[in-house]
């Protein structure tokens, strides 16, 4: 879904409405944070553009940098305030990729040493004509 109707029922937009509730840490005229509603850490919060895009691929270019802006100041923000040593800022994209509500957002989650979060697995092997059949169709597709 996308335009008009995406956004009157998106639930990030009603939130950056004021229509549901939400616990606000930052707002400017371009993007708005709060805290996500089922944390992984204290301080887990969710940085958002307010023109509503579902995913990184559509949205719009002039957001990037008010996002990429605030998700400094805000991962430092909720580090500090949760005493964590560490944060991770991350994004998924498309069900496939674990994305559960389609209004593009980031995840910035304090992490703390030794709390025992794991990061992916390395599991893919790849050999070296494979990378380079892969790096060369990713090459053509972005011109
Ligand atoms: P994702 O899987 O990347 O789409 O993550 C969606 C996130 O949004 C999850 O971590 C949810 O806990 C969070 N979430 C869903 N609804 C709300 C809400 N009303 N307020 C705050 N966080 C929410
Ligand atoms: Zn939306």
């Amino acid at each position: 879904m996308s335009g008009q109707n995406a956004a009157e029922s998106c639930i990030f937009c009603r939130i950056i409405r004021g229509e549901i509730p939400s616990t606000k840490v930052y707002e400017n005229e371009h993007v708005l944070a709060f805290l996500d509603i089922n944390p992984i850490a204290p301080g887990h919060t969710l940085v958002i553009p307010k023109a509503h895009c579902e995913t990184l691929v559509d949205m719009p270019e002039q957001a990037g940098p008010h996002v990429i802006a605030a998700l400094a100041k805000i991962g430092k923000a909720a580090m500090e305030a949760a005493e964590a040593d560490g944060f991770n800022c991350l994004q998924n994209n498309f069900a496939a990729a674990g994305q559960e509500v389609f209004h593009s957002h980031w995840h910035i989650i304090p992490r703390f040493e030794g709390d025992g979060l794991k990061h992916w697995p390395h599991k893919t092997r790849i050999d070296a004509e494979s990378m380079l059949r892969i790096a060369e169709s990713m090459s053509a597709k972005l011109g």
